[in-house]
Protein backbone atom coordinates (compact mmCIF):
# COMPACT_ATOMS: atom_id res chain seq x y z
CA UNK A 1 0.00 0.00 0.00
CA UNK A 2 0.97 3.69 -0.82
CA UNK A 3 0.30 6.11 1.39
CA UNK A 4 0.77 10.42 1.02
CA UNK A 5 4.03 11.99 2.68
CA UNK A 6 3.17 13.13 6.36
CA UNK A 7 3.12 16.26 7.67
CA UNK A 8 6.00 17.78 9.52
CA UNK A 9 9.69 18.22 8.32
CA UNK A 10 13.15 15.10 8.03
CA UNK A 11 15.62 16.00 9.92
CA UNK A 12 17.57 18.41 7.87
CA UNK A 13 15.30 20.98 7.56
CA UNK A 14 14.40 20.63 11.22
CA UNK A 15 17.76 21.28 12.24
CA UNK A 16 17.78 17.78 14.43
CA UNK A 17 20.50 15.17 13.99
CA UNK A 18 20.30 12.38 11.44
CA UNK A 19 19.51 8.86 12.78
CA UNK A 20 22.39 6.91 11.14
CA UNK A 21 22.65 3.33 11.05
CA UNK A 22 25.48 1.85 9.76
CA UNK A 23 26.20 -1.90 8.99
CA UNK A 24 29.29 -3.66 10.30
CA UNK A 25 32.01 -2.75 12.00
CA UNK A 26 34.94 -4.11 9.79
CA UNK A 27 37.24 -1.24 8.52
CA UNK A 28 34.87 0.97 6.52
CA UNK A 29 32.37 0.89 9.89
CA UNK A 30 35.08 1.72 12.25
CA UNK A 31 36.24 4.89 10.25
CA UNK A 32 32.96 6.08 9.55
CA UNK A 33 31.93 6.35 13.29
CA UNK A 34 35.44 8.28 13.52
CA UNK A 35 34.74 10.17 10.17
CA UNK A 36 30.97 11.23 11.08
CA UNK A 37 31.59 11.94 14.53
CA UNK A 38 34.46 14.26 13.70
CA UNK A 39 31.93 16.22 11.11
CA UNK A 40 29.35 16.51 13.76
CA UNK A 41 27.16 13.68 13.01
CA UNK A 42 26.71 12.04 16.33
CA UNK A 43 23.62 10.09 16.67
CA UNK A 44 25.38 6.90 15.38
CA UNK A 45 24.11 3.24 15.92
CA UNK A 46 26.62 0.06 14.24
CA UNK A 47 24.94 -2.70 14.24
CA UNK A 48 27.87 -5.78 13.86
CA UNK A 49 26.47 -9.94 13.90
CA UNK A 50 30.29 -10.90 15.46
CA UNK A 51 30.94 -9.74 19.21
CA UNK A 52 34.22 -7.86 17.94
CA UNK A 53 35.32 -5.58 15.42
CA UNK A 54 37.56 -6.04 12.66
CA UNK A 55 35.23 -7.47 10.05
CA UNK A 56 37.18 -9.90 7.14
CA UNK A 57 40.12 -9.55 10.06
CA UNK A 58 37.96 -11.27 12.40
CA UNK A 59 36.97 -13.40 10.59
CA UNK A 60 39.76 -14.79 8.78
CA UNK A 61 42.08 -16.59 11.42
CA UNK A 62 43.99 -19.09 8.84
CA UNK A 63 47.70 -19.66 9.52
CA UNK A 64 49.68 -17.64 7.17
CA UNK A 65 46.88 -14.87 7.06
CA UNK A 66 48.67 -11.57 6.06
CA UNK A 67 48.14 -8.38 4.05
CA UNK A 68 50.14 -7.64 1.17
CA UNK A 69 49.29 -4.59 1.12
CA UNK A 70 52.33 -2.26 2.55
CA UNK A 71 50.87 -1.50 6.42
CA UNK A 72 52.23 2.10 6.18
CA UNK A 73 48.92 2.48 3.53
CA UNK A 74 47.20 0.22 4.66
CA UNK A 75 46.17 2.34 7.77
CA UNK A 76 43.57 4.92 8.66
CA UNK A 77 45.11 8.35 7.79
CA UNK A 78 43.56 9.65 11.39
CA UNK A 79 45.67 6.64 12.91
CA UNK A 80 48.93 5.99 11.27
CA UNK A 81 50.40 3.59 13.33
CA UNK A 82 54.16 3.52 14.38
CA UNK A 83 54.24 0.37 16.12
CA UNK A 84 53.56 -1.73 12.76
CA UNK A 85 56.62 -4.56 12.87
CA UNK A 86 56.31 -5.54 9.51
CA UNK A 87 56.07 -3.92 6.36
CA UNK A 88 53.19 -6.10 5.41
CA UNK A 89 51.59 -7.33 8.47
CA UNK A 90 50.25 -10.47 9.71
CA UNK A 91 46.42 -10.70 10.43
CA UNK A 92 46.40 -11.09 13.61
CA UNK A 93 47.90 -7.56 13.69
CA UNK A 94 46.43 -5.77 11.78
CA UNK A 95 43.24 -7.04 13.63
CA UNK A 96 44.86 -6.24 16.69
CA UNK A 97 45.34 -2.39 15.26
CA UNK A 98 41.71 -2.21 14.39
CA UNK A 99 40.38 -3.04 18.03
CA UNK A 100 42.84 -0.42 19.02
CA UNK A 101 41.58 2.11 16.91
CA UNK A 102 37.63 1.48 18.24
CA UNK A 103 39.06 1.22 21.55
CA UNK A 104 41.00 4.96 21.52
CA UNK A 105 37.95 6.78 19.31
CA UNK A 106 35.11 5.55 21.57
CA UNK A 107 33.95 3.25 18.57
CA UNK A 108 32.74 0.59 20.53
CA UNK A 109 30.24 2.58 22.81
CA UNK A 110 28.35 2.99 19.34
CA UNK A 111 28.23 -0.38 18.74
CA UNK A 112 25.75 -2.78 18.98
CA UNK A 113 27.88 -6.02 19.11
CA UNK A 114 25.88 -9.80 17.99
CA UNK A 115 23.37 -8.03 15.93
CA UNK A 116 22.89 -8.45 12.76
CA UNK A 117 20.35 -7.02 10.45
CA UNK A 118 17.45 -8.72 8.91
CA UNK A 119 15.89 -5.86 6.51
CA UNK A 120 15.61 -2.78 5.85
CA UNK A 121 12.72 -1.28 4.11
CA UNK A 122 12.59 2.26 3.24
CA UNK A 123 9.27 3.46 4.76
CA UNK A 124 6.25 5.90 5.27
CA UNK A 125 4.80 5.43 8.59
CA UNK A 126 1.56 7.38 10.18
CA UNK A 127 3.71 8.17 13.46
CA UNK A 128 6.53 9.53 11.37
CA UNK A 129 7.13 13.12 9.95
CA UNK A 130 9.45 11.86 6.88
CA UNK A 131 10.00 8.70 5.23
CA UNK A 132 13.11 6.39 7.26
CA UNK A 133 14.53 3.06 6.63
CA UNK A 134 13.40 0.42 9.03
CA UNK A 135 15.86 -1.47 9.83
CA UNK A 136 15.04 -5.25 11.94
CA UNK A 137 17.21 -7.26 13.35
CA UNK A 138 17.59 -10.94 13.16
CA UNK A 139 16.55 -10.80 16.93
CA UNK A 140 13.43 -8.82 15.85
CA UNK A 141 13.80 -5.39 17.25
CA UNK A 142 12.71 -2.71 14.97
CA UNK A 143 14.50 0.76 14.62
CA UNK A 144 13.87 3.79 12.34
CA UNK A 145 16.43 5.65 10.63
CA UNK A 146 17.39 8.88 8.75
CA UNK A 147 20.18 7.30 6.82
CA UNK A 148 21.83 4.02 6.48
CA UNK A 149 25.34 3.34 5.77
CA UNK A 150 26.02 0.04 4.62
CA UNK A 151 29.67 -1.06 5.58
CA UNK A 152 29.63 -4.58 4.85
CA UNK A 153 32.68 -5.07 3.43
CA UNK A 154 32.78 -7.18 -0.37
CA UNK A 155 33.92 -10.79 0.03
CA UNK A 156 32.11 -11.93 3.34
CA UNK A 157 29.84 -14.94 2.23
CA UNK A 158 32.76 -18.01 1.55
CA UNK A 159 31.83 -20.19 -1.37
CA UNK A 160 31.57 -23.77 -0.69
CA UNK A 161 32.72 -25.31 -3.89
CA UNK A 162 30.35 -27.65 -5.88
CA UNK A 163 31.46 -31.26 -5.90
CA UNK A 164 30.17 -34.31 -5.25
CA UNK A 165 30.78 -36.12 -2.35
CA UNK A 166 31.66 -33.04 -0.08
CA UNK A 167 29.80 -33.94 2.66
CA UNK A 168 31.01 -37.40 2.92
CA UNK A 169 34.88 -36.77 4.16
CA UNK A 170 35.53 -38.22 7.41
CA UNK A 171 38.70 -36.29 8.02
CA UNK A 172 38.59 -32.56 9.03
CA UNK A 173 37.00 -30.07 6.44
CA UNK A 174 36.02 -26.88 6.10
CA UNK A 175 36.17 -23.58 4.25
CA UNK A 176 39.52 -20.94 4.52
CA UNK A 177 37.36 -17.94 6.44
CA UNK A 178 36.13 -20.76 9.14
CA UNK A 179 39.69 -22.23 9.78
CA UNK A 180 39.01 -25.05 12.32
CA UNK A 181 41.94 -24.62 14.80
CA UNK A 182 41.04 -27.70 16.76
CA UNK A 183 42.58 -29.54 13.60
CA UNK A 184 45.80 -31.03 13.93
CA UNK A 185 48.55 -30.24 11.12
CA UNK A 186 51.16 -31.74 11.96
CA UNK A 187 52.66 -34.65 10.21
CA UNK A 188 49.38 -34.95 8.05
CA UNK A 189 47.85 -35.42 4.85
CA UNK A 190 46.59 -32.38 4.10
CA UNK A 191 44.52 -31.31 0.79
CA UNK A 192 44.01 -27.57 -0.56
CA UNK A 193 41.19 -26.39 -3.08
CA UNK A 194 42.22 -23.82 -4.77
CA UNK A 195 45.19 -21.53 -5.73
CA UNK A 196 44.04 -18.17 -4.88
CA UNK A 197 45.70 -15.59 -2.67
CA UNK A 198 44.28 -17.39 0.35
CA UNK A 199 45.64 -20.67 -0.79
CA UNK A 200 48.81 -19.34 -1.56
CA UNK A 201 49.49 -17.65 1.84
CA UNK A 202 48.22 -21.14 3.86
CA UNK A 203 50.30 -23.69 1.47
CA UNK A 204 53.63 -21.14 1.96
CA UNK A 205 52.82 -20.96 5.83
CA UNK A 206 52.15 -24.71 6.89
CA UNK A 207 53.23 -26.65 3.96
CA UNK A 208 56.59 -27.10 6.22
CA UNK A 209 55.18 -29.10 9.11
CA UNK A 210 52.10 -31.05 7.67
CA UNK A 211 53.00 -34.42 6.21
CA UNK A 212 52.26 -34.52 2.89
CA UNK A 213 50.54 -31.15 1.13
CA UNK A 214 48.61 -31.84 -1.80
CA UNK A 215 47.59 -28.42 -3.58
CA UNK A 216 44.62 -28.88 -6.21
CA UNK A 217 44.96 -26.07 -8.97
CA UNK A 218 42.29 -25.29 -11.25
CA UNK A 219 43.72 -22.04 -12.77
CA UNK A 220 47.55 -21.76 -12.73
CA UNK A 221 48.03 -17.99 -10.69
CA UNK A 222 50.69 -15.32 -11.34
CA UNK A 223 52.43 -13.95 -8.73
CA UNK A 224 55.30 -11.86 -7.65
CA UNK A 225 56.90 -11.89 -4.43
CA UNK A 226 56.58 -9.75 -1.58
CA UNK A 227 58.92 -7.85 -0.21
CA UNK A 228 59.03 -8.57 4.01
CA UNK A 229 60.75 -6.51 5.95
CA UNK A 230 60.83 -6.40 9.62
CA UNK A 231 61.12 -2.98 11.17
CA UNK A 232 63.38 -2.11 13.70
CA UNK A 233 62.51 -0.84 17.30
CA UNK A 234 64.76 2.17 16.04
CA UNK A 235 62.47 2.76 13.43
CA UNK A 236 59.50 2.61 15.38
CA UNK A 237 60.88 4.54 18.35
CA UNK A 238 61.83 7.55 15.49
CA UNK A 239 58.10 7.24 13.97
CA UNK A 240 56.31 7.68 17.62
CA UNK A 241 58.78 10.77 18.42
CA UNK A 242 58.43 12.18 14.85
CA UNK A 243 54.88 11.02 13.49
CA UNK A 244 54.49 13.27 10.83
CA UNK A 245 57.59 10.92 8.72
CA UNK A 246 54.59 8.10 8.44
CA UNK A 247 53.18 10.35 5.92
CA UNK A 248 56.47 9.59 3.74
CA UNK A 249 55.52 5.47 2.94
CA UNK A 250 51.72 6.60 3.36
CA UNK A 251 51.91 8.34 -0.04
CA UNK A 252 55.25 6.41 -1.30
CA UNK A 253 53.49 3.24 -1.09
CA UNK A 254 49.84 4.87 -2.38
CA UNK A 255 51.06 6.43 -5.47
CA UNK A 256 53.02 3.72 -6.29
CA UNK A 257 50.18 1.10 -5.69
CA UNK A 258 48.34 3.90 -7.96
CA UNK A 259 50.83 4.28 -10.65
CA UNK A 260 52.32 -0.28 -10.93
CA UNK A 261 49.30 -2.27 -10.17
CA UNK A 262 46.39 0.17 -10.89
CA UNK A 263 47.64 1.77 -13.41
CA UNK A 264 48.76 -2.55 -14.94
CA UNK A 265 45.17 -3.48 -14.73
CA UNK A 266 43.31 -0.63 -16.85
CA UNK A 267 45.05 -0.34 -19.79
CA UNK A 268 49.16 0.94 -19.29
CA UNK A 269 50.10 -2.16 -21.68
CA UNK A 270 54.13 -1.04 -20.54
CA UNK A 271 53.41 -1.49 -16.45
CA UNK A 272 51.72 -4.90 -17.33
CA UNK A 273 54.14 -6.28 -18.88
CA UNK A 274 56.43 -5.37 -16.35
CA UNK A 275 54.35 -7.36 -13.86
CA UNK A 276 53.96 -9.92 -16.14
CA UNK A 277 57.88 -10.46 -16.64
CA UNK A 278 58.12 -9.81 -12.46
CA UNK A 279 55.96 -13.12 -12.47
CA UNK A 280 58.01 -14.99 -14.66
CA UNK A 281 61.34 -14.26 -13.01
CA UNK A 282 60.08 -15.10 -9.85
CA UNK A 283 58.56 -18.66 -11.42
CA UNK A 284 61.73 -19.43 -12.74
CA UNK A 285 63.66 -18.35 -9.82
CA UNK A 286 61.99 -20.01 -6.91
CA UNK A 287 60.27 -23.40 -9.25
CA UNK A 288 63.68 -25.65 -10.20
CA UNK A 289 61.87 -28.64 -11.43
CA UNK A 290 60.89 -27.40 -15.07
CA UNK A 291 57.52 -29.80 -14.98
CA UNK A 292 56.27 -28.57 -12.03
CA UNK A 293 56.79 -24.63 -13.45
CA UNK A 294 55.14 -25.40 -16.83
CA UNK A 295 51.66 -27.04 -15.11
CA UNK A 296 52.27 -23.42 -12.55
CA UNK A 297 52.56 -21.36 -15.66
CA UNK A 298 49.33 -19.75 -16.15
CA UNK A 299 47.99 -19.34 -19.74
CA UNK A 300 46.33 -15.95 -19.24
CA UNK A 301 48.01 -12.71 -18.95
CA UNK A 302 49.18 -11.45 -15.30
CA UNK A 303 46.72 -8.78 -13.23
CA UNK A 304 43.80 -10.90 -15.02
CA UNK A 305 42.90 -12.36 -11.35
CA UNK A 306 43.95 -10.67 -8.62
CA UNK A 307 47.85 -10.30 -8.59
CA UNK A 308 48.71 -12.79 -5.86
CA UNK A 309 51.77 -11.08 -3.78
CA UNK A 310 53.50 -14.24 -2.12
CA UNK A 311 57.43 -15.42 -1.65
CA UNK A 312 56.07 -18.56 0.01
CA UNK A 313 54.21 -20.53 -2.08
CA UNK A 314 56.52 -21.86 -4.93
CA UNK A 315 59.31 -22.90 -2.21
CA UNK A 316 56.03 -24.37 -0.62
CA UNK A 317 55.10 -26.17 -3.67
CA UNK A 318 58.82 -27.64 -5.01
CA UNK A 319 59.30 -29.16 -1.39
CA UNK A 320 59.26 -32.64 -1.09
CA UNK A 321 56.42 -33.41 0.83
CA UNK A 322 54.37 -31.37 -1.67
CA UNK A 323 52.26 -32.22 -5.00
CA UNK A 324 50.27 -30.17 -7.56
CA UNK A 325 47.50 -31.61 -8.79
CA UNK A 326 46.15 -29.91 -12.06
CA UNK A 327 43.66 -32.70 -12.91
CA UNK A 328 40.14 -32.07 -12.79
CA UNK A 329 38.51 -33.21 -8.98
CA UNK A 330 36.05 -35.80 -9.86
CA UNK A 331 34.52 -36.39 -6.09
CA UNK A 332 35.22 -36.36 -2.58
CA UNK A 333 34.76 -39.27 -0.70
CA UNK A 334 34.97 -40.37 3.01
CA UNK A 335 38.87 -40.56 2.52
CA UNK A 336 39.85 -38.15 0.58
CA UNK A 337 40.03 -36.69 -3.14
CA UNK A 338 39.17 -38.44 -6.43
CA UNK A 339 40.12 -36.69 -9.87
CA UNK A 340 39.59 -37.45 -12.90
CA UNK A 341 42.36 -39.68 -13.95
CA UNK A 342 41.59 -42.14 -11.52
CA UNK A 343 43.62 -40.95 -8.84
CA UNK A 344 42.41 -40.99 -5.29
CA UNK A 345 44.33 -38.59 -2.65
CA UNK A 346 43.91 -39.79 0.49
CA UNK A 347 44.13 -36.99 3.27
CA UNK A 348 42.95 -36.17 7.02
CA UNK A 349 42.53 -32.65 6.38
CA UNK A 350 40.80 -31.04 3.57
CA UNK A 351 40.44 -26.93 3.50
CA UNK A 352 38.68 -25.06 0.73
CA UNK A 353 40.53 -22.19 -0.02
CA UNK A 354 37.91 -21.18 -2.47
CA UNK A 355 36.88 -17.81 -2.17
CA UNK A 356 33.84 -16.12 -1.63
CA UNK A 357 30.40 -14.58 -2.94
CA UNK A 358 31.77 -11.58 -5.04
CA UNK A 359 27.83 -10.61 -5.44
CA UNK A 360 26.92 -10.32 -2.12
CA UNK A 361 27.97 -6.83 -0.68
CA UNK A 362 24.75 -6.32 1.86
CA UNK A 363 23.01 -9.42 1.02
CA UNK A 364 21.49 -11.32 2.38
CA UNK A 365 20.13 -8.39 4.33
CA UNK A 366 16.50 -8.05 2.74
CA UNK A 367 16.99 -3.96 1.54
CA UNK A 368 13.62 -2.56 0.24
CA UNK A 369 13.76 0.68 -1.21
CA UNK A 370 11.43 3.17 -2.89
CA UNK A 371 8.16 1.82 -4.16
CA UNK A 372 8.99 -1.75 -3.02
CA UNK A 373 12.10 -1.84 -4.92
CA UNK A 374 14.07 -4.87 -3.91
CA UNK A 375 17.82 -4.53 -3.79
CA UNK A 376 18.59 -8.28 -4.72
CA UNK A 377 16.25 -8.22 -7.43
CA UNK A 378 17.61 -4.83 -9.02
CA UNK A 379 21.01 -5.93 -8.75
CA UNK A 380 20.26 -9.70 -10.23
CA UNK A 381 23.76 -11.10 -8.99
CA UNK A 382 25.49 -8.18 -11.13
CA UNK A 383 25.15 -5.68 -8.56
CA UNK A 384 26.24 -1.63 -9.85
CA UNK A 385 26.29 1.45 -8.04
CA UNK A 386 26.09 4.88 -8.90
CA UNK A 387 30.41 5.67 -8.45
CA UNK A 388 30.18 2.39 -6.02
CA UNK A 389 28.39 4.44 -3.37
CA UNK A 390 24.58 4.61 -4.55
CA UNK A 391 21.59 3.53 -6.55
CA UNK A 392 18.86 5.43 -7.85
CA UNK A 393 15.89 4.21 -5.59
CA UNK A 394 17.53 3.77 -2.56
CA UNK A 395 17.27 7.50 -1.17
CA UNK A 396 19.78 8.26 2.12
CA UNK A 397 21.45 5.01 1.63
CA UNK A 398 25.30 4.86 1.29
CA UNK A 399 27.50 1.90 0.30
CA UNK A 400 31.11 1.87 1.24
CA UNK A 401 33.04 -0.53 -0.92
CA UNK A 402 29.70 -1.07 -2.96
CA UNK A 403 29.88 -2.53 -6.70
CA UNK A 404 32.44 -1.46 -9.52
CA UNK A 405 34.94 0.31 -6.57
CA UNK A 406 38.48 0.26 -7.73
CA UNK A 407 39.54 -3.17 -5.31
CA UNK A 408 42.58 -4.73 -7.19
CA UNK A 409 46.25 -4.56 -5.90
CA UNK A 410 45.01 -1.23 -3.39
CA UNK A 411 44.10 0.00 0.13
CA UNK A 412 40.92 -0.54 0.89
CA UNK A 413 41.34 1.61 3.96
CA UNK A 414 42.03 4.37 1.25
CA UNK A 415 38.82 4.15 -1.06
CA UNK A 416 36.61 3.49 2.03
CA UNK A 417 38.24 6.95 3.83
CA UNK A 418 37.33 8.91 0.58
CA UNK A 419 33.32 7.15 0.33
CA UNK A 420 32.94 8.05 3.83
CA UNK A 421 34.35 11.54 3.01
CA UNK A 422 31.87 11.78 0.14
CA UNK A 423 28.98 10.82 2.15
CA UNK A 424 29.62 13.19 4.55
CA UNK A 425 29.88 15.90 1.89
CA UNK A 426 26.47 14.77 0.72
CA UNK A 427 25.00 15.25 4.79
CA UNK A 428 26.22 18.40 4.73
CA UNK A 429 24.56 19.25 1.61
CA UNK A 430 21.62 18.09 3.11
CA UNK A 431 21.90 19.83 6.07
CA UNK A 432 23.43 23.29 4.52
CA UNK A 433 20.06 23.62 1.91
CA UNK A 434 17.20 21.40 3.74
CA UNK A 435 16.97 18.72 1.41
CA UNK A 436 14.82 15.69 3.13
CA UNK A 437 16.25 12.81 0.39
CA UNK A 438 18.99 12.21 -1.71
CA UNK A 439 19.61 9.43 -4.20
CA UNK A 440 21.58 8.64 -7.31
CA UNK A 441 19.59 10.19 -10.44
CA UNK A 442 18.56 6.99 -12.59
CA UNK A 443 19.81 8.83 -15.58
CA UNK A 444 23.47 9.18 -13.95
CA UNK A 445 23.29 5.82 -12.79
CA UNK A 446 22.65 4.62 -16.07
CA UNK A 447 25.18 6.74 -18.10
CA UNK A 448 27.97 5.80 -15.64
CA UNK A 449 27.28 2.45 -15.75
CA UNK A 450 27.31 2.35 -19.56
CA UNK A 451 30.57 3.95 -19.61
CA UNK A 452 31.99 1.77 -17.36
CA UNK A 453 30.62 -1.43 -19.57
CA UNK A 454 32.12 0.72 -22.87
CA UNK A 455 35.70 0.84 -20.69
CA UNK A 456 36.14 -2.65 -19.34
CA UNK A 457 37.37 -4.29 -22.73
CA UNK A 458 40.53 -2.02 -22.40
CA UNK A 459 40.75 -3.49 -18.82
CA UNK A 460 43.11 -6.33 -18.16
CA UNK A 461 40.21 -8.32 -16.27
CA UNK A 462 38.88 -8.72 -19.79
CA UNK A 463 41.00 -8.88 -22.23
CA UNK A 464 43.80 -11.04 -19.90
CA UNK A 465 41.61 -14.43 -21.05
CA UNK A 466 40.90 -15.56 -17.80
CA UNK A 467 37.68 -15.93 -15.39
CA UNK A 468 38.18 -14.66 -11.84
CA UNK A 469 36.06 -13.77 -9.11
CA UNK A 470 35.58 -9.84 -10.48
CA UNK A 471 33.45 -11.19 -12.96
CA UNK A 472 29.47 -11.40 -12.10
CA UNK A 473 26.67 -12.68 -13.61
CA UNK A 474 26.32 -10.20 -16.44
CA UNK A 475 29.95 -11.31 -17.37
CA UNK A 476 31.68 -8.45 -16.74
CA UNK A 477 34.06 -7.48 -14.21
CA UNK A 478 32.72 -5.67 -11.15
CA UNK A 479 35.30 -2.78 -10.74
CA UNK A 480 35.95 0.54 -11.70
CA UNK A 481 37.65 0.56 -15.15
CA UNK A 482 39.62 3.45 -14.95
CA UNK A 483 42.75 4.81 -13.21
CA UNK A 484 41.91 4.42 -9.42
CA UNK A 485 43.18 7.80 -8.92
CA UNK A 486 39.91 9.38 -10.54
CA UNK A 487 37.93 7.60 -8.38
CA UNK A 488 39.78 9.02 -5.83
CA UNK A 489 39.42 12.44 -7.40
CA UNK A 490 35.39 11.80 -7.91
CA UNK A 491 34.79 10.89 -4.19
CA UNK A 492 36.42 14.32 -2.93
CA UNK A 493 34.22 16.45 -5.33
CA UNK A 494 30.85 15.21 -5.66
CA UNK A 495 28.79 16.69 -8.58
CA UNK A 496 25.29 17.03 -7.07
CA UNK A 497 23.67 17.32 -10.21
CA UNK A 498 24.00 13.65 -10.60
CA UNK A 499 21.87 13.30 -7.63
CA UNK A 500 18.21 14.11 -6.99
CA UNK A 501 18.33 16.26 -3.88
CA UNK A 502 14.83 16.13 -2.76
CA UNK A 503 13.02 18.91 -0.51
CA UNK A 504 9.71 17.43 -0.67
CA UNK A 505 9.99 13.73 0.32
CA UNK A 506 8.00 12.32 -2.66
CA UNK A 507 5.01 9.19 -1.66
CA UNK A 508 7.17 6.79 -3.14
CA UNK A 509 8.06 4.76 0.02
CA UNK A 510 6.28 1.65 0.72
CA UNK A 511 3.79 1.67 3.81
P1 LIG B 1 39.79 -16.66 -4.92
O1 LIG B 1 40.79 -15.71 -5.36
O2 LIG B 1 38.41 -16.57 -5.45
O3 LIG B 1 40.38 -18.11 -5.20
C1 LIG B 1 39.59 -19.28 -5.11
C2 LIG B 1 40.39 -20.45 -5.60
O4 LIG B 1 39.61 -21.62 -5.48
C3 LIG B 1 40.79 -20.33 -7.06
O5 LIG B 1 42.04 -20.90 -7.23
C4 LIG B 1 39.70 -21.14 -7.76
O6 LIG B 1 40.09 -21.64 -9.01
C5 LIG B 1 39.53 -22.26 -6.76
N1 LIG B 1 38.25 -22.93 -6.84
C6 LIG B 1 37.04 -22.40 -6.61
N2 LIG B 1 36.09 -23.34 -6.77
C7 LIG B 1 36.71 -24.48 -7.12
C8 LIG B 1 36.28 -25.80 -7.44
N3 LIG B 1 34.98 -26.11 -7.44
N4 LIG B 1 37.21 -26.72 -7.77
C9 LIG B 1 38.52 -26.39 -7.78
N5 LIG B 1 39.00 -25.17 -7.49
C10 LIG B 1 38.10 -24.23 -7.16
O7 LIG B 1 39.60 -16.65 -3.31
P2 LIG B 1 40.67 -16.25 -2.20
O8 LIG B 1 41.97 -16.87 -2.43
O9 LIG B 1 39.99 -16.50 -0.89
O10 LIG B 1 40.85 -14.70 -2.40
C11 LIG B 1 39.74 -13.87 -2.62
C12 LIG B 1 40.18 -12.43 -2.55
O11 LIG B 1 40.38 -12.06 -1.18
C13 LIG B 1 41.51 -12.12 -3.20
O12 LIG B 1 41.44 -12.03 -4.58
C14 LIG B 1 41.83 -10.82 -2.53
O13 LIG B 1 41.08 -9.78 -3.10
C15 LIG B 1 41.35 -11.08 -1.11
N6 LIG B 1 42.51 -11.54 -0.30
C16 LIG B 1 43.46 -10.61 -0.06
C17 LIG B 1 44.55 -10.98 0.66
C18 LIG B 1 45.58 -9.93 0.96
O14 LIG B 1 46.68 -10.28 1.34
N7 LIG B 1 45.28 -8.65 0.76
C19 LIG B 1 44.71 -12.28 1.12
C20 LIG B 1 43.72 -13.20 0.84
C21 LIG B 1 42.61 -12.82 0.12
P3 LIG B 1 39.89 -20.77 -10.36
O15 LIG B 1 41.00 -19.77 -10.36
O16 LIG B 1 39.97 -21.75 -11.45
O17 LIG B 1 38.54 -20.13 -10.25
Amino acid sequence: MQEGINAGAPWASSGRQPKIAIVGAGMSGIAAVIKLRKAGYRNLTVYEKADRVGGTWRENTYPGLSCDIPSRWYSFRFALNPEWTHRFSYGPEIQAYLEKVARDFDVESAIRFGTAVKSLDYVVLPSEEAPKWRLVTEGGETSLYDVVISATGILHQPVMPDIPGLTSFEGAIFHSAHWDHSAELNGKRVGVIGTGSTAAQIIGDITSRVGEMVVFQRTPQWMVPLPQTEYSPGLKRLLRFLPFLQWLPYFFYFFAGLRTFGAATVGDKKMQERISQACLTNLAQNVPDRDLRARLTPDYQAACKRLILCSSFYPAISSENAELVTEKIQEIDAKGVCTEDGQHYELDVLVLATGFDPSAFILPTKVTGEKGLDLEEFWHRAPRAHRAVAMPGFPNFWMLEGPTGPVGNLSLITISEHQIDFVIQMLDKMKRDGHAAISAREESYVGYNDAMREALPNTVWMSGGCTSWYMDDSGLPNLYPWAPGRYLKSMRRPKFEEFHLRDEVAATASA
